[in-house]
């Protein structure tokens, strides 16, 4: 049978990185992203006929249903959204209508249009807002504090309903922060990366962050499509918790980071008040044992490598500065 995958949000950090993984395993990749958003992750993979890119708003029923039902696809991964915490307590309804709703309406296209499609849903580590225990599994309770894990949420829950009830072949994979060199600007990661890298160059003096003492579980980004394909290779669909199972600060990161480029995080870091978040989860950490035991994934990378990796990546960029 063809394998034609059906990808939202293709032109992100994690539709890149599966773009390139579903190509090399013979797949014809369709791709969904904004009239706006740029191509700059996908460029190195624009001269393969195989991956066909199609402009359009995840929020325009007809023409994804269109789409959807022309394509054809067996497998869908939906990862399009506005996915910002700090911004989603500024458009909290933009963030629902772009995160759950527009779900929402892709699981009913999908149940009427392509039902026998496997659909993956990139959930959040999000929906466990201050989590009720740690780590965080597949049965830890929902209690979002932002309207982002809100969204997510709903979705999620939505996912695990067509699966469960209309028998939908859907995933939910509950992602925890995963990074790279392609991730957006404004998560504190790539901030720090950019900023050792540019203060190391002489370009920048100082950086400025917010609550450093908050704990995230990072992976590395290409690690976590692999999981994402390999979810929807097994006989049956689940909900998997995507992580390493290891947690370290914000502050770790920058210590982390300062050191590769040989200086001292202390005498460039400020602390700026206007960056801190009306509420901000002090530490998430996944188990992944269920998708270790029944899909076979786990982590490549730990959190060295991703560091390493980063601000290695914007020591190349800051030299090409003029
Ligand atoms: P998130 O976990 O999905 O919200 O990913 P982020 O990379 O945006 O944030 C990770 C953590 O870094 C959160 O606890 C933020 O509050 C914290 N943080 C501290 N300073 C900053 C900053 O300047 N920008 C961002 N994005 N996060 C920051």
């Amino acid at each position: 049978m063809a394998k034609i995958a059906f990808i939202t949000g293709v032109s992100g950090q994690d539709g890149s990185y599966l773009s390139e993984l579903l190509l090399s395993e013979g797949y014809e990749v369709h791709g969904l992203l904004r009239h706006a958003s740029s191509l700059q992750n996908l460029a190195h993979l624009l001269t393969d006929d195989r991956l066909k890119l199609h402009r359009g708003d995840i929020q325009d029923e007809s023409a994804l249903r269109r789409l959807v039902a022309e394509i054809r696809p067996t497998e869908i991964y939906h990862l399009a959204g506005q996915t910002n915490v700090a911004r989603s307590f500024e458009l909290p309804i933009e963030t629902v209508h772009d995160v759950a709703i527009a779900t929402l309406r892709l699981l009913e296209i999908v149940r009427h249009t392509a039902p026998a499609a496997r659909l993956f849903h990139a959930s959040s580590a999000e929906i466990f807002g201050n989590p009720a225990e740690q780590p965080q599994t597949e049965t830890t309770p929902m209690r979002p504090i932002n309207p982002y894990g809100c969204a997510k949420a709903f979705a999620t829950q939505m996912t695990s309903v067509y699966r469960d009830s209309l028998a939908l072949f859907a995933c939910n994979g509950i992602l925890y922060n995963h990074e790279s060199p392609r991730r957006g600007e404004n998560f504190v990661t790539r901030k720090i990366a950019r900023a050792a890298a540019r203060i190391a160059r002489g370009l920048e003096r100082e950086l400025k962050l917010g609550n450093i003492e908050a704990r995230r579980d990072w992976g590395a980004a290409d690690d976590y499509a692999r999981a994402m394909w390999m979810t929807l290779q097994q006989q049956a669909p689940g909900d998997y918790i995507i992580a390493t199972g290891e947690t370290h600060s914000v502050r770790e990161f920058v210590d982390a980071a300062f050191a590769i480029v040989g200086l001292k995080a202390d005498e460039y870091l400020k602390i700026d008040e206007t960056l801190l978040r009306p509420s901000d989860p002090a530490q998430m950490v996944g188990d992944a044992a269920k998708i270790a035991r029944e899909v076979g994934w786990k982590p490549a990378k730990k959190f060295g490598d991703v560091v390493q990796e980063m601000v290695a990546a914007e020591l190349k960029l800051a030299g090409a500065t003029p």
